[in-house]
């Protein structure tokens, strides 16, 4: 789950990291209240799930009431790489004289969490890898160990920090970065850029944070702050039916039970010439009651002219999918949608005998995959 950057410095301000003081603003009015309270200078920020935000301006310093409200404005409804803003966040300005960056990331292939630093912050970090790779620090941590002052040193005298009270006060937010990775089951901290004000103090500007999905249920507090409104407004329907499901942008609706089948299933119909309108896994389990959900979530997308469902029955059992074939076809109007069904494994005749004693015109069986993502192919035209 990727928060906004307010809810990630809110994450580093539990930890101890400096961040700027500032406020939530939906509306050109609240953000006029947030400059108020915080006097002075303000930036007024776009929070939207993607970066790149002061380029397509999303970010832009105000002051005074009259200022942050017309900013407010400008910046509430832009759209930001497919991202309509909706939020705001209205921080005290800070004036900057270095942007640093900092971050800490999963190393996959290493199995170890791994830190990045630079003092060439501020642009995105894949340029400064491909046009200054000496520039960027990396560093891996041994997960076992965990956090060592020697990490810290390492990456501090690797990019040639010089000055005494910017080496330690780096070091200190290394530490407390490392212990927000830990602690929040983190994928990603990252913070781009990291500043030095003119007066010589570190902070954090920005925030990127991600959290391991598959952690959550440890933080229902950070679990709470998702913002189902982002999201597209089907996955999140399918997610409150407890129903895996991505959309795709073609026209067959497609339904496997596991995850590899489902993909394997969206390959065929793509090989046979079709376009996928979804992915969508039953699960290992696929009761009757998972079936009609599936369904459901399926048959919400618009574009999707036919259904493939495509089951290979282990633990999953074929009579009880088709049970739920002809359950969800008497709760919800499927009528016009054509159902290729593929039913193999534990109790396949079963099902497929059940299927055939219904009757239903739009439901059309088939024996291998290759058939019915032909099948679905051909009656989606
Ligand atoms: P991003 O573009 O989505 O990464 O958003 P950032 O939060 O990183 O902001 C983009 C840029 O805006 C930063 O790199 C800064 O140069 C600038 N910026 C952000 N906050 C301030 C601020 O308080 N004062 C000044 N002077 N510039 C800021
Ligand atoms: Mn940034």
């Amino acid at each position: 789950m990727d928060l906004y950057e307010y809810q990630g410095k809110e994450l580093f301000k539990r930890v101890g990291i400096p961040v700027s003081d500032g406020r939530r603003a939906d509306t050109p009015q609240e953000a006029r209240a947030a400059a108020q309270e915080l006097g002075g200078a303000v930036v007024v920020k776009a929070q939207v799930l993607t970066g790149g935000r002061g380029k397509a301006g999303g970010v832009k310093l105000a002051e005074g009431v009259d200022d942050v409200e017309q900013k407010a404005k400008d910046i509430l409804g832009l759209d930001i790489n497919g991202h309509i803003v909706r939020r705001l966040w209205i921080e005290r300005a800070s004036d900057i004289a270095k942007e640093y960056y900092l971050s800490i990331t999963f190393d996959r292939g290493e199995k170890k969490p791994l830190f990045m630093f630079t003092t060439q912050g501020g642009v995105e970090i894949e340029q400064v890898a491909e046009e200054n790779p000496d520039a960027l620090i990396r560093l891996h941590a041994d997960p076992l160990e965990g956090y060592q002052p020697w990490i810290a040193r390492r990456l501090v005298y690797g990019a040639q920090v010089e000055d005494p009270s910017e080496q330690k006060q780096i070091a200190a937010i290394v530490e407390k970065l490392y212990r927000a990775f830990v602690e929040f089951d983190a994928m990603l901290c990252e913070i781009n850029p990291l500043i030095v004000t003119p007066e010589g103090e570190v902070k954090a500007l920005d925030a990127k944070f991600t959290v391991d999905d598959s952690a959550l249920f440890r933080h229902p507090d950070i679990a709470e702050w998702r913002d189902t409104t982002a999201a597209d407004p089907l996955e999140a329907f399918a997610r409150e039916k407890g129903v895996t499901y991505v959309k795709l942008d073609g026209d067959v609706g497609i339904c496997g039970n596991g995850a590899g089948l489902a993909m394997s299933t969206v390959d065929v119909v793509a090989h046979v010439g079709g376009k996928p309108a979804n992915f969508c896994d039953l699960g290992g389990g696929g009761s009757a009651e998972g079936v009609v959900d599936a369904l459901e979530v399926i048959t919400r997308d618009p574009q999707v002219k036919s259904i493939f469902l495509n089951i290979f029955g282990g633990i999953t059992r074929c009579d009880e999918v088709a049970r739920g074939i002809l359950e969800a076809l008497e709760r919800l109007d499927m009528s016009t949608y054509p159902i290729v069904v593929r039913l193999d494994g534990t109790n396949a005749q079963d099902g497929r005998k059940i299927l055939a004693d219904a009757g239903k015109p739009n439901i059309y069986p088939e024996a291998t995959m290759l058939d019915g993502a032909k099948k679905a192919v051909e009656l989606a035209r």
